[in-house]
């Protein structure tokens, strides 16, 4: 991952897997000044001023590079629909309150940007540069048992992609020893044995695991057709790097959140 920080002080993540415009926030940069929301909160909320909150969505957008005007993204309700939207779509979830929800998203509208929402959860961005596709992917641990990722490779081939040449990277997250999680995650994964073996471990603690979520997203894809050299995994853990990232599970759920957007550019 590439670490930038624009002339705004905003301060972002890409990845050269993905040749489209896209970036990964980070909470550095911004004008808030909560204690939970310090600095780069993207999304309004009751734990900051919704005036500060848009500065700060205004920011984001100067230093990625596209209109706010024309970014998507709704309210999350961790299940595994992906939406294709289109640019009546455009504005919808931040500029524009909605009522609407979903997961995911593909486009291959160009000028149109798709957004999703994490502090821990797994973010997942793809790209078929070849055929002019884009995705966005919310996977927490009930997404991605219920097969976002999958789903996210579905909803982009009938927008045009082609599964062997999409690329994806999937974003920081809370991973490794800093997940630890119950037998209700366990067993969300119990229909799939193999995939269960591969991302859980026990834990010290009796009836606890600890879940690789990261590593279960690259595996969907795999299994979905992805090329493994088209996969790329961010290796930043929410929880761990604090300096960079809000964590629902560190900030006991008093926490700003992030935003993983990707587009394509209109012609020029
Ligand atoms: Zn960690």
């Amino acid at each position: 991952m590439d670490f930038r920080t624009a002339q705004n002080g905003v301060s972002y993540l890409t990845s050269g897997l993905l040749p489209v415009r896209h970036a990964f926030s980070t909470r550095l940069g911004g004008v808030g000044t909560g204690e939970a929301t310090a600095s780069l909160n993207l999304v309004p909320g009751e734990l900051e001023e919704e005036s500060v909150t848009r500065e700060n969505l205004r920011l984001f957008s100067e230093a990625v590079g596209f209109s706010l005007s024309r970014l998507v993204s709704l309210r999350q309700v961790h299940s595994a629909r992906v939406l294709r939207v289109s640019g009546a779509d455009a504005g919808k979830g931040l500029l524009f309150p909605s009522e609407e929800t979903a997961d995911g998203y593909v486009t291959a509208e160009r000028g149109l940007f798709i957004a999703v929402r994490t502090a821990d959860c797994v973010p997942i961005l793809l790209c078929d540069p070849e055929n002019g596709v884009v995705g966005a992917l919310h996977a927490g641990w009930r997404g991605t048992f219920a097969g976002i990722a999958p789903a996210g490779v579905e909803r982009m081939e009938e927008a045009g992609a082609d599964r062997r040449r999409i690329r994806a990277v999937i974003g920081p997250s809370i991973a490794g020893p800093c997940y630890e999680t119950g037998e209700e995650v366990y067993a969300a994964a119990s229909d799939r044995p193999l995939l269960r073996d591969a991302v859980f471990t026990p834990s010290p603690r009796a009836g606890h695991f600890f879940c690789d979520l990261p590593r279960a997203n690259r595996l969907l894809l795999l299994e979905a057709g992805l090329r493994a050299e088209h996969i790329g995994l961010s290796g930043l853990c929410t929880h761990c790097r604090e300096d960079l990232f809000f964590s629902h599970r560190r900030m006991h759920g008093r926490r700003g959140t992030m935003l993983s957007v990707i587009g394509l550019e209109e012609p020029q």
